[in-house]
């Protein structure tokens, strides 16, 4: 089998296991003589795999009975635009961070429907960073806090959520399940699963039921978060094979120790690389130190023919995905939960033997 160390940003790769066993049961699942993805979304089956879903995801975040769980579809995009639409009533704010792409889309989205404010932007500092615990500075009149806890294009992280006064809603695409969190500080976490948690075509959405409820009887019902929350996100046809991939990541992730455990191989696999940019004078990381992604590792060469050069010489020896984002050029090495520690050792010496060649 030729699989490649698949460094892409999303979607990504997933854990091998997990791959395996939706094959051997794709065409045939469980003796029902059909695919999952032929049978109905009402059925026992299927239903089997939806509870399944929705109590490890539960489990794993910690909900109490008043959070719910949503399975929608639309990416986190779609969110940007369906926080504002649900949460915020005609003379209702909110506050946001602009941390870099991501944020800025959800700034945009929010500002079409309502008069948002942004309280930190640090999305053109250099280096790059996350705001400080102190700059988080909400208002009062804020029906929630918004921000993105992992910026996958810059490659920085949110390394503690800021104590404030308002719930959080946090775009969490890139870094769900990726460590333990206090579901406490937020009023809703989304994330379209094809980073960390599946495949695309889901998105995972996690919301305090008193903030669902702020909606508007003028909000059409297939964009309620209500809708979905009171159908079990079976008011329309979900997208069940993305909703059993992730149901079947979660139950990996719970094996491999939950949340705490895949935070230690994660901070174990960022380690290696970001030692091994500190240790040379070769490789830059354009990151401050306390705002390094342990999912997305950005860094630049001396210069962009060489980050060419670096791409193709590692895709030739099977790392793929190596490139840096369009909008910024450089590396990014997007090395999510299941991403194995074998590819993080070839990556690290293939850093090593292309500096010796080219420094
Ligand atoms: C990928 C990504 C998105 C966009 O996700 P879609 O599912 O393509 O809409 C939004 N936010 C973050 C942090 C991302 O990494």
């Amino acid at each position: 089998m030729a699989r490649v160390y698949n460094f892409s940003a999303g979607p990504a790769t997933l854990p091998l296991e997990v791959l395996q066993e939706a094959q051997a049961e794709f065409v045939d699942f469980k003796g029902t003589g059909m695919s999952l993805i032929e049978a109905s979304h009402r059925g026992k089956a299927y239903d089997a795999v939806h509870e399944e879903a929705v109590a490890n995801i539960s489990k794993l975040a910690g909900l109490t009975d008043d959070y719910a769980v949503a399975f929608m579809t639309g990416g986190a995009s779609q969110q940007f635009a369906q926080i504002p639409m649900n949460l915020l009533g005609e003379n209702d704010t909110a506050d946001h961070v602009n941390t870099g792409a991501w944020t800025k889309k959800a700034i945009a989205e929010a500002k079409l429907q309502r008069s948002i404010k942004v309280i930190a932007d640090v999305s053109k500092e250099s280096p790059l960073r996350m705001p400080r615990e102190d700059e988080f500075k909400v208002n009062k009149d804020a029906v929630y806090l918004h921000l993105c806890s992992n910026e996958t294009i810059a490659g920085t992280q949110l390394k503690k959520f800021p104590k404030v006064d308002v719930p959080i809603v946090a775009d969490m695409s890139s870094d769900m399940f990726s460590r333990p969190f206090d579901i406490r500080q937020f009023g809703a976490i989304y994330a379209g699963a094809q980073k960390n948690m599946g495949p695309a075509g889901v998105t995972i959405v996690i919301m305090r039921k008193d903030l669902a409820a702020r909606v508007s009887e003028k909000v059409p019902k297939i964009f309620r978060y209500t809708t979905h929350i009171e159908n079990n996100s079976l008011y329309n046809t979900p997208p069940t094979f993305s909703i059993y991939i992730v149901m079947l990541v979660t139950r990996w992730i719970m094996k491999n120790g939950g949340l705490a455990g895949i935070e230690k191989m994660n901070a174990a696999k960022a380690a290696k690389i970001y030692d091994a940019i500190d240790a040379s004078s070769f490789y830059r990381s354009p990151v401050a130190n306390d705002s390094r992604s342990f999912m997305n590792i950005t860094f630049r060469l001396p210069s962009e023919e060489l980050e060419a050069q670096f791409v193709a010489e590692a895709k030739k020896l099977k790392m793929d995905g190596l490139k840096g984002h369009r909008d910024v050029g450089g590396i990014r090495a997007s090395i999510y939960n299941a991403f194995p520690m074998e590819g993080i050792d070839a990556l690290v010496q293939f850093m090593t033997d292309f500096e010796k060649k080219n420094g």
